[in-house]
C-alpha cells in the first residue's frame, strides 16, 4: 500500500481522556478510532493487524477439528430464561432493548444458550458426535468500567468455541487438545513467554477452569506464577487446598498483574440439561451432551501485544501479526532518483508478495522517520540519495534498532 493513499494521520497526542497505553499508541498511530469509553472502530492498519491474528486463531482451531459459524447478536430471551441467565439479578452486564411489539431482546454478551438450542436441529445420536463449533462475532457487555482501551470494551470481538461430547472423557481429550491450540496460538502472535496457563474456579462441573493470562504491568488480574513449570493459579483459587492439589508451594509463587487473554471452561451438562440438548447413546438411551467453552478476545490480545511490545516511541509488532513486514521509506531527491528507485522496489516486492507499507508522501526525513517508529512495521527500509551513493538501502528492526545497509542488488 501507498502510504500517500493511506486515509489514516497519525497524530503526536492521543485523545485527552484516553488513559489505557495500548489505545494512546493505537490512536496515535491511526489504527483505531474511539467512539466513545469502551467502544473503539478498527482502521485499516488496526483491521490488518486485527485479521492476522484472527487467520491465527481460525487456523489453530481449524486443526483441532472447530467449524466455523457465525451467531446473530440478537437473542430471543426464551433460550436464557431457560437457563436462568436473563434475569438481570442473575447477569448484570445486559445490553437489551425492545422490539416494536414490545418483545424484549438481548444482544449477546456470549452464546451458549442459542448455540445450544441451534444443536438441538442436529444432534439426536451418538453418532452425530463429536462436535466443535467456533466464530468471530461482536459481544456486547454492559462492562461497569471501560478504562483499559481495548482490553475491554463494551463491545467487542470474541472468538467462542463450543464443543460438544457424549461423555466427560470424551470432552476432557477435547479440552486438553484445545489446551494445546491455545498455548500455540499465544506463542504464534508473540505472547508465549508472557502468557501462562492459569488455574481458576472450575464453577459447578469442573474442578479448574484454565485461563490464559499474559503478564504484564495493565493487567487487571492478579495471579500467582511458578516460573519454572511455566503454570499460574489466580487469586481467586489461591488456597492450601489447591497449591497441595497442584504439587506449589506458596514460596515458589510470584505475584504478577496479568491480562486474561484467553479462557477455558469446562460446562458438564448445565446448558444441555437446562435448554433439552439430548443425543441417543448406542443402546438407545437418552442423555444429555456435555459441553465446554473456549474464549479469547482478538481485540484484547492486539491491545495485549501493544502493552507488551511497544516503547517509548510507539509500537513494536512481532512479524505474525504486523499490519505489513516491510516499511519502505523514501527520502525523496530532487532529481527523482530515489523515486525511480523505490518505486521498482516497491513493484519488486510487492510481486513477491511481500507485504509493503510504501511512504511515498511528499514529507520530510524526520516525519516519515517518526511515524514509522510509531507504527511499528518490524522491517524499515530507508532510500536515500546517500544510501544509493553506495548502491544499497538502510535496513532497520523496529525491535533491535540494529540497522544494516544492503545493496539493492542483493535485496
Ligand atoms: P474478564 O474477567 O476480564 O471480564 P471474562 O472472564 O468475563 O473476562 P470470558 O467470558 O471468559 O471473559 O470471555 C472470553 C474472552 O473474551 C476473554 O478471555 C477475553 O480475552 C475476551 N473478553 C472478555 N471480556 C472482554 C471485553 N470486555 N473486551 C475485550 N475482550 C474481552
Ligand atoms: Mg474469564
Amino acid at each position: 500500500m501507498r502510504q500517500s493513499q493511506l486515509f489514516t494521520k497519525t497524530r503526536r497526542e492521543a485523545p485527552k481522556d484516553e488513559v489505557a497505553k495500548n489505545a494512546q499508541l493505537l490512536i496515535r498511530a491511526g489504527f483505531i478510532h474511539k467512539e466513545m469509553a469502551g467502544a473503539y472502530s478498527y482502521l485499516p492498519l488496526g483491521l490488518r493487524t486485527l485479521n492476522k491474528i484472527i487467520g491465527i486463531i481460525r487456523e489453530e482451531m481449524n486443526t483441532i477439528g472447530g467449524q466455523e459459524v457465525h451467531l446473530t447478536a440478537l437473542q430471543d430471551k426464551r433460550n436464557w430464561e431457560a437457563t436462568g441467565r436473563w434475569d438481570d439479578a442473575a447477569v448484570d452486564n445486559w445490553f437489551k432493548a425492545k422490539l416494536k411489539n414490545g418483545n424484549e431482546v438481548g444482544l449477546g454478551f456470549t452464546h451458549e444458550e442459542p448455540l445450544t438450542a441451534l444443536m438441538k436441529d442436529h444432534i439426536s445420536s451418538f453418532r452425530d458426535l463429536p462436535i466443535a463449533a467456533y466464530q468471530f462475532q461482536v459481544k456486547f457487555r454492559n462492562e461497569e468500567r471501560a478504562k483499559s482501551g481495548i482490553l475491554r470494551g463494551r463491545e467487542f470481538l470474541m472468538k467462542d468455541l463450543y464443543s460438544f461430547n457424549v461423555d466427560e472423557k470424551a470432552h476432557q481429550e477435547f479440552y486438553e487438545r484445545a489446551k494445546q491450540a491455545y498455548v500455540k496460538i499465544f506463542e504464534r502472535v508473540g505472547l508465549g513467554a508472557q502468557t501462562y496457563v492459569t488455574f481458576a474456579s472450575g464453577g459447578s462441573f469442573a474442578k479448574y477452569s484454565h485461563e490464559f493470562q499474559t503478564v504484564c504491568e495493565a493487567g487487571e488480574d492478579t495471579i500467582y506464577v511458578h516460573e519454572g513449570k511455566k503454570m499460574a493459579v489466580n487469586t481467586e483459587v489461591l488456597n492450601d487446598e489447591v497449591l497441595k492439589d497442584l504439587g506449589l508451594a506458596r514460596s515458589d509463587l510470584a505475584e504478577k498483574k496479568a491480562v486474561e487473554v484467553g479462557n477455558i471452561f469446562s460446562l458438564g451438562t448445565r446448558f444441555s440439561e437446562a435448554l433439552g440438548l439430548n443425543y441417543k447413546d448406542a443402546e438407545g438411551k437418552s442423555k444429555p451432551v456435555v459441553m465446554g467453552s473456549y474464549g479469547i478476545g482478538p481485540g484484547r490480545l492486539m491491545g495485549t501485544i501493544v502493552e507488551v511490545w511497544s516503547d517509548e516511541k510507539g509500537l513494536v509488532w512481532p512479524e505474525s501479526v504486523a499490519p505489513f513486514s516491510v516499511h519502505l521509506l523514501a527520502l525523496f531527491d530532487e532529481a527523482g532518483t530515489v523515486k525511480k528507485v523505490a518505486d521498482d522496489l516497491y513493484d519488486k516486492l510487492t510481486k513477491k508478495g511481500i507485504e509493503v507499507l510504501y511512504d511515498d508522501r511528499d514529507a520530510g526525513a524526520g516525519e516519515k522517520f517518526a511515524d514509522s517508529d510509531l507504527i511499528g512495521i518490524p522491517k524499515r527500509y530507508v532510500i536515500s540519495e546517500k544510501s544509493l551513493k553506495t548502491d544499497s538501502i538502510e535496513v532497520k528492526d523496529r525491535l533491535t534498532c540494529k540497522v544494516e545497509m544492503v545493496s539493492i542488488s542483493s535485496l
